[in-house]
């Protein structure tokens, strides 16, 4: 589970997220919602941290996180640019955080640190996990390939496969698919719910699209101006908006 409790960003004088009080269990599809500017991605980055508070708190399970630096908190981070590395199969590029969780200075040494690479690459469990993260991406056929010769999609479900193999139990995404055509982001949209389904973490996903909203989040968190304006399931925010600004955004009729 994760516990927003009054978080509130400053940048400059500009309150960006003002006193947000979010629960969000366990399992739970979460999407941050809200026009361009409203302070959707700031809030994801404060969770990741990758963006300090000003004040308030945040807790995952028992634990308080904010105060801890990103690569303690166990969550899986995934952007809009899905940056993968161009000279690196997509084996590697989905192997990668397992090569990093198991990092020593010598990893950057040309020779040495590629066969050390390489080894943990070979390892039979992360083979396993990386081949079956694959599977369940539809991948299986490309693990050798390189970036430059996958389409959109298919490196979009790269960037998804580097976060899965971490295991996270919070995943957290930046509006994944805006970078896709219709087409592909409709079935990356199911790819996704199906991911959550399998894999049964906790999901951030911020988005500006209610249409992806409402077809994914277990609940919405509606935000304006960084303020927390509706936090419901998509029925609620849909048959019961909390205000006009609600019920123009997600296009409830009069
Ligand atoms: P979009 O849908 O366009 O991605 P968003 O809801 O994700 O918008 P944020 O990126 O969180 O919005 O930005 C919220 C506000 O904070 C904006 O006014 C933005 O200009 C400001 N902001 C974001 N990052 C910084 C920063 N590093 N320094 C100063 N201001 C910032
Ligand atoms: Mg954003």
């Amino acid at each position: 589970s994760i516990s927003l409790q009054g978080v509130t960003k400053l940048f400059g004088g500009k309150k960006v997220a003002d006193r947000i009080t979010l629960d969000v269990a366990d399992r739970e599809f979460l999407v941050l919602l809200g026009p361009s500017g409203c302070g959707k991605s700031t809030l994801l980055r404060m969770l990741a941290g990758l963006e300090q508070v000003t004040s308030g708190e945040i807790h995952v399970g028992a634990r308080r996180v904010d105060t801890l630096p990103p690569s303690a908190r166990d969550m899986a981070f995934v952007f809009q640019s899905y940056a993968l590395y161009p000279h690196m199969t997509v084996r590697r590029n989905i192997t990668f955080p397992l090569i990093m969780r198991a990092h020593r200075w010598w990893f950057h040494l040309p020779l040495i640190g590629g066969l050390a690479k390489r080894r943990i690459e070979q390892q039979p469990a992360v083979r396993a996990l990386v081949e079956r993260t694959a599977k369940t991406l539809a991948l299986t056929e490309m693990l050798e390939q390189y970036p430059r010769t996958l389409s959109g999609g298919q490196r979009q479900r790269v960037a998804l496969g580097r976060a899965m193999v971490r295991q996270p139990d919070v995943f957290l995404m930046d509006e994944p698919l805006s970078n896709l055509d219709a087409k592909l982001r409709s079935s990356m949209r199911a790819e996704i719910i199906k991911l959550h389904r399998e894999v049964g973490g906790t999901f951030v996903y911020v988005t500006h699209d209610q249409i992806e909203a409402m077809t994914m989040g277990t609940r919405i968190a509606l935000m304006r101006d960084g303020v927390v304006q509706q936090f419901g399931t998509p029925r609620d925010i849909y048959t019961d908006p909390a205000n006009t600004f609600v019920a123009r955004f997600i296009g409830t009729p009069p």
